[in-house]
Parts: structure tokens; sequence; C-alpha cells
């Protein structure tokens, strides 16, 4: 067995026994079959290792039934603090289960063990933590009222945070279970019900995460999961009138599509979307500290993250030792399949993006960049992609624009901050960006000008749970995380009580 290989025995009893069979829907607290299902195949082989089940009509529509009878029922009629009570222990579940939820998303992404169980398990634990508190302390407004027509009697007015309703939440595979979690925690928080969307790769994380719901004690029909394609499946979701708000992660594309649909009937709708986030390495910066920083900011999960930093920017006097030392980074790393003890960098998730990643690289290359590190794909049937690095990347370039979603960074010298700064900008994204520096003048600087949702200083990638995440341009509306997330999920009720 090779190193690219992954090896099975590895792999817990509870992952073991996902692997073999064919994985129903969950709708209304059951697994149901659909009599159709495709294959989910393992990223380092192709091979297939599991099926699962392909939602139609029917199922959407019973999943969507469900939802609307939990919210109007059993979690409707819920207390604030017994909803808090519930996500807490689904918290504690989820992290009883490490193991197998880390090894199932393993198995279907192709991502690290250490990965999975730290972003999907840890950190969604902690989501749902966070976010339960939220429960308790969603709150209106009191006022004394004048309305002007109605001149005598005493009126008082209050506001209501009520939940949206059925939340329809469609997710990528990129970290399949967080962003899930990412969706579902502050949809229960503001007393929604959802019906959910996997990706078609990553399919049973959340599967199994809605049946340790039921086990934590939210009510059937508060949680479903629906799989099956975007086009069929994601699109019935979208359009179906008894949803009352769409989530959203994923490309661009996709997502100004289903804002225009979501539109169209007046739903609420949040999209957390691509990115092609530029860190900035200004010429006071720690070069060996920026170096490690700005590589595991493009080669962490493959470079298959939003925010990942794409577009590397180096003043010039340090600009050649910091590329050396992120290509360095990059030759250290010995790509192997995520089930291989010590394991650092694994497949991406198909070979479909493989082909993709690996076509913009020659887009580079052919654009005028300059190789490195990498640009290959080992000899070999797993969806590998060395890490890579190009230099001398220029606006224009479809690499440089686009985001590619792999290991690739694109990298280029700039002389002044003026210059890094339109650069930076230069782009429909604005997801994440980051620079490093020690001056306290150009952080404030840099922190008012770069047009991102979200800035960081002297680090990258860095997500709490306690600040709003989202896009500015073409990275979406709307935000993940935070107080921001919570209210999201709401809509203001607004009441008037008059007394002679
Ligand atoms: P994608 O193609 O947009 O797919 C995302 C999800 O939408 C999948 O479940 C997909 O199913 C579904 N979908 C596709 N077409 C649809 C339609 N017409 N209606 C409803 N649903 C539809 O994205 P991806 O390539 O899988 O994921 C990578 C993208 O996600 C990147 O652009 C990345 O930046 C973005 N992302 C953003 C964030 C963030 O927070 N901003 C986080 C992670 C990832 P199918 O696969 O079957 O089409
Ligand atoms: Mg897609």
């Amino acid at each position: 067995m090779s190193r690219l290989d992954n090896d099975f025995g590895l792999l817990g009893d509870a992952a073991r026994a996902a692997m073999g069979r064919s994985h129903g829907l969950h709708v209304d607290g059951r697994a149901v079959e659909t009599g159709r299902s495709y294959a989910l195949t393992d990223p380092t082989s192709g091979a297939e290792f599991a099926r699962a089940a392909e939602a139609g009509p029917a199922e959407v529509d019973a999943a969507v039934d469900a939802a609307r009878r939990a919210l109007a029922g059993a979690w409707g009629r819920l207390r604030p603090h017994e909803r808090e009570r519930r996500m807490l222990r689904l918290a504690d579940l989820l992290e009883a289960h490490e193991r197998e939820m880390s090894e199932i998303e393993t198995l279907c992404s192709g991502r690290l063990l250490g990965n999975t169980a730290g972003v999907d398990v840890q950190y969604s634990a902690h989501v749902l933590r966070y976010m339960a508190g939220w429960a308790t302390k969603l709150e209106g407004q009191t006022m004394r009222l004048s309305v002007p027509y109605i001149p005598d009697g005493d009126l008082r007015g209050y506001t209501f945070r009520e939940p949206v309703g059925v939340v329809g939440a469609i997710v990528p595979w990129n970290v399949a279970l967080g962003i899930a979690v990412w969706k579902i925690a502050p949809a229960l928080a503001a007393g929604c019900t959802i019906v959910l969307k996997p990706a078609p790769q990553t399919p049973l994380s959340a599967l199994r995460f809605a049946e340790l719901a039921l086990e934590a004690g939210i009510p059937e029909g508060v949680i479903n999961i629906v799989t099956g394609s975007g086009a069929e499946v994601g699109e019935l979701l979208v359009a179906h009138p008894g949803v009352a708000m769409v989530s959203f992660t994923g490309s661009t594309e996709v997502g100004r599509k289903i804002a225009g649909q979501a539109a169209a009937q007046f739903k609420k709708y949040s999209l957390e979307l691509g990115g092609k986030s530029p860190v900035i390495v200004m010429e006071d910066a720690d070069v060996d500290q920026v170096a490690q920083a700005a590589a595991w900011a493009i080669f962490g999960n493959h470079g298959q993250n939003c925010c990942a930093g794409s577009r590397l920017y180096v003043h010039r006097s340090i600009h050649d030792a910091v590329i050396e030392g992120v290509a360095a980074v990059a030759r250290s790393i010995e790509l192997s399949a995520p089930l291989q003890d010590g394991a650092v960098m694994g497949p991406v998730v198909s070979h479909a993006q493989q082909r993709r990643i690996l076509s913009y690289v020659e887009g580079g290359l052919a654009d005028g960049a300059r190789l490195v590190t990498g640009g290959a794909a080992p000899d070999h049937p797993g969806a590998y992609v060395q890490p890579t690095v190009l230099d001398g990347a220029r606006p224009g370039m479809a690499a440089v624009r686009d985001e590619i979603f792999g290991p690739v960074l694109m990298a280029a010298a700039f002389d002044t901050e003026q210059e890094v700064l339109a650069l930076a900008n230069q782009s429909r994204f604005g997801l994440g960006a980051s620079v490093f520096t020690r001056d306290t003048d150009r952080i404030r600087r840099m922190t008012d000008g770069l047009e991102a949702g979200s800035v960081w200083i002297n680090v990258h990638n860095a997500l709490d749970v306690a600040l709003p995440f989202g896009g500015w341009k073409d990275s979406g509306v709307g935000n993940d995380l935070g107080e921001a997330a919570v209210l999201g999920h709401t809509r203001l009720k607004a009441s008037v009580q008059y007394h002679a």
C-alpha cells in the first residue's frame, strides 16, 4: 500500500459500519429510502464506498411539511430555555461521537482527521453552545405610543423577534458538518426548523447529526436532511413555498441564482459565497513567521477554504525571502491519504476539482506567472494536487481573478501601501483579508481601507463564533456566526395595546 492509499483498517467500528451500504434521507425523525441512490466515492481512489438516497419532489415536500408541523407544534411550543438545554445536550453528544463523525467526514471529503475533528466536531460543539445561549436572550422593545389619529386612551407598543419559519439550508463539501452547524445552530436558537441539503459528496455527517439531535431531545421534524444534487433537490428547496428563508454557503454563481429566486418570492436569504482573500505582508513583518502563516493560509484544508489566503502580496524588500519560505513549506509537505498516520495534506474532494485546479495552474503559467514550486499531480488515481506557488501574479490573470479552491498560491511583489491596498481591493470578492505588520498606524489605515467582511491583523482565517462572518461584494450577503446570525433568523412583529 502506498502512502497515497487510504488505510481503512484505521477506522473505528462506527465509521466502518457506514461503508458498503445505502444511506436514506432524514425526514420527520426517520430514515427514508427513495428507491434512487448515487455513489459516494473515496477521493483517494475514485472507488465507491457507500451510497446515498436521491430525494425528489415528494420527499422535499414531506421534509418541508415535517418542518412546518414541528414549527407549529413540538418545537414552537418549547420555552426558550428548553431549546437552549437541548442544544447544549446536542453539543455534548457531538463531542462524544467525535471519532465517528470526523471519520465519516474524512471518508467523504478526503480531509485530514485532525481537521474534521477540530473544525467539524469540536468547533461545531462550540458553535452550538454559543448559539444555545441566544435562545433565552432574544429581546424586543417596549414604548409608549402616540398614534395621531387615536387621540385618547393609553397606547403601548411592543416588538417581538419571532422565528422566521422553516429555513432551507444548502451547504458545500469543504467543511461539510461545520458549515451545516453554522446554519442549523442559529436557526434553532431563533426557534426555526430546518430542511438541509448537504453537498452530494458529503451527506453522511449531516445525516448522523440529525440522529444525534433526536437523541438530544430535539423533536422529530425540527432538523430534516434531504440528499441529492443542487440542480434538483437544491432548486426544489429554494422554490418551495413552505420555506421562509434560504441559508446558503457555496459558489457566487449559484448564490446569485438563489438570490434571484428567493427575492421573487420575498423570502429572506443569507449567502456566504466565494472569496479570493489577500494576504498582505509589509516590510516590517517577521519573515519566518509570516512564511509559515502565509503557507498554511493557502495550504490548510488543501486550499478548500472560502477564506483561503490565495493571493499573497509581499513588500519588494522581503519578497524573495518570504516566497522562498512559503515554497520551502510547500516542498516539505508529503501528500498522503487522510487515513494514513501522520498525513499533513490529502487529496482534494474530487477528480473534477483536481482537473479544475490544474487547469488554473496551466492558465496562470500561460498568462506569464512563474512556477516556484508544485503545479502537478502525482501519478496516482487519487485526486491529489501538489501544493503550488506561482509568482508574478497580475490582476488580469484568471488564476488571480477567480477562486481556484485548491492549494494554489498566486504571489506578487509591491512597493507602496497605496499600491497594495488597490491590488487587494481589485477583486469582485470581499470575504477576508489579512495584513502582517507591527506598525499601528498602518494597521488602522489598512483595516479601514480593505473591502472585506473580515480583516485579520498578523493572523489569517481566525473565525470566532462571537464575531459575525460574512462577505462583501460578490462574497455574499448576511452573516453566519455571532449575534447577527441569530437575528438574521428572526422577523419582527410590532404589537399595539390600547387601554381606554
Ligand atoms: P456550489 O457549487 O455553489 O455548491 C454548493 C451547494 O449548492 C451544493 O450543495 C450544491 O449541490 C448546491 N447547488 C448547486 N446548484 C444549486 C442550485 N441551482 N440551487 C440550489 N442549490 C444548488 O459550491 P461548491 O463548489 O460545492 O463549494 C465551493 C464554494 O463554496 C466555493 O465558492 C467557496 O468559496 C464557497 N464557500 C463559501 C464559504 C463562505 O462562508 N463564504 C464557506 C465555504 C465554501 P451540487 O454540488 O449538487 O451542485
Ligand atoms: Mg458545484
